[in-house]
């Protein structure tokens, strides 16, 4: 039988994965989304990659869904008047938004973020280049925040900053995100992603955005802010995933808080059915060698035992010497990660009540796969929702969606253990349905003859409500 993987890979594509044949590679090495990030790039860029992998896909013969990641409010240091420059630990050093671009010296330097006075005081610590850069800050005078160095480094252009603590007042979707989301729209991403969301209200305005501009895509919440985290459970009900943006969070929270969050993030995700991506830094060292570090092997690992359903790469595959690689060697440690047991849910679950059908449909299959010998489980699907029940519900059983909608088809490759299959229900005799759609799967070799399996479907063709649970032996 094929590939038995359940955990799905985000990759970001670029400049790493454009040479001809990469993104072929790419998908045969397990590549389930690709990431499109807007911080990177011009819109053709965009629309020729996403054009190239469509074409790919359709040769490799499967459905890879194209998340577009919105820039956001990220506040960056302005540029430096002769390249980089080194702060020393204890000496002082200036943020001033007064300064213009290439005004930057080893004593100060400018942002674009015109409210960094007013949204710091004394005694916050500010974070530069990903937390490689410690700074206190002294004194707040005008638009210049003076700081002292805590621990020194290499700065250069447009490195980011974040304050320790969160508490950066920038809105987050930024005027660029405005335009961003026509071309995410006109692109017909499946999923897009809003960077430093600091509430519901966030995602809501996004995704009013992009059905307004006639896009369908979901909208995937980046976790990165730590205002987002103490409004998790509100921001994770309003987005369709959500994404744990260790970067940035990381030095937000600090990294001893990080670990901690990421198991609050992906469980609150489980638990209020949506899927969850575990981002940033996960091989980071590929970006340069063949073969990651130990702590990267267990990074990957200990985030599929936390349940997430996907993992991301970011620069690993889009601008690092080897992209496929990467893929391949994360495949095969979420392939070994996923024979030890996800955490099970709380027995609280079994005890809740439901509104919905499909939801008493899920536990219902869920009840029987603990307690029966079940080989796999089958959804009749439209919109997919089933699917993503079953896959919050069923750990370790491959569950296969059948649906006709290649939309629904793509929005699934970020659900772990499911696999979509295009099969029409419309073309047969509805007493025949379940039946063929177990044949189909037989055909391709991902069930076998004896095998016990799950169906869920509606009872009515065509209604795309689930109502019904039969267990069948595949013949
Ligand atoms: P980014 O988001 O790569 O867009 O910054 C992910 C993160 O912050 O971890
Ligand atoms: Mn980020």
């Amino acid at each position: 039988m094929t590939d038995q993987r359940q955990t799905r890979i985000v990759a970001t594509l670029g400049p790493a994965t454009d040479p001809p044949g990469v993104l072929h590679e790419l998908l045969r090495a397990g590549m389930n989304v690709a990431r499109i990030n807007f911080s990177h790039g011009q819109r053709e860029d965009h629309e020729r990659r996403i054009a190239a992998l469509r074409a790919a896909a359709n040769d490799v013969g499967c459905d890879v869904a194209v998340l577009a990641d919105l820039a956001g409010p990220k506040v960056r240091v302005r540029g430096f008047r002769d390249g980089p420059v080194t702060l020393k630990t204890g000496q002082r050093f200036c943020i001033d938004a007064s300064l213009g671009e290439h005004d930057g010296t080893a004593e100060a330097v400018g942002t674009d973020y015109a409210e960094l006075a007013q949204d710091v005081q004394p005694g916050d610590r500010l974070l530069l280049n990903d937390g490689l850069i410690q700074l206190r800050v002294i004194e707040v005078r005008g638009d210049a925040v003076h700081c002292e160095v805590e621990a020194g480094g290499e700065l250069s252009d447009h490195k980011g900053i974040n304050k320790q603590g969160g508490g950066l007042s920038a809105g987050a979707l930024t005027a660029k995100d405005r335009e961003d989301i026509p071309t995410a729209a006109a692109l017909e991403v499946d999923y897009l992603a809003v960077s430093f969301v600091r509430r519901a209200l966030d995602i809501e305005l996004t995704r009013e955005l992009l059905r307004g501009a006639g896009g369908h895509g979901r909208i995937v919440a980046k976790i990165e802010r730590s205002e987002a985290v103490a409004a998790l459970d509100s921001i994770v009900e309003a987005a369709d995933a959500v994404m744990v943006a260790r970067g940035d969070l990381g030095v937000e929270i600090g990294d001893a808080e990080l670990p901690g969050v990421q198991k609050r993030i992906i469980a609150a995700a489980r638990e209020m059915n949506r899927p969850c991506i575990t981002a940033t830094q996960m091989m980071e060292s590929m970006i340069e060698h063949p073969v990651p570090t130990r702590a990267e092997v267990l990074d990957v690992a200990n985030a599929v035992m936390d349940g997430t359903d996907a993992v991301m790469l970011s620069a690993e595959t889009s601008v690092g010497a080897y992209p496929v690689r990467v893929v391949e060697t994360v495949a095969r440690i979420c392939l070994g990660a996923e024979r030890y047991p996800v955490t099970e849910r709380s027995a609280a679950q079994v005890d809740r009540h439901f509104e919905r059908t499909d939801e008493a449909i899920a536990m219902a299959a869920m009840y029987l796969a603990r307690h029966g010998r079940i080989g796999a489980a089958v959804a009749l699907t439209d919109s997919g929702h089933t699917a993503l029940l079953l896959s919050r519900l069923l750990h370790g059983i491959p569950i296969y969606a059948m649906t006709e909608h290649a939309r629904t088809r793509r929005r699934l490759a970020l659900m772990r253990g499911v696999t979509a299959v295009n099969f029409d229900r419309g073309a047969r005799p509805y007493e025949r349905v379940a039946h063929d759609a177990l044949a189909l799967l037989r055909e391709r070799g991902l069930l076998a003859k004896g095998m016990r399996v799950l169906v869920t479907k509606g009872d009515q063709p065509g209604s795309g409500r689930t109502n019904t649970l039969l267990l069948m032996d595949v013949s």
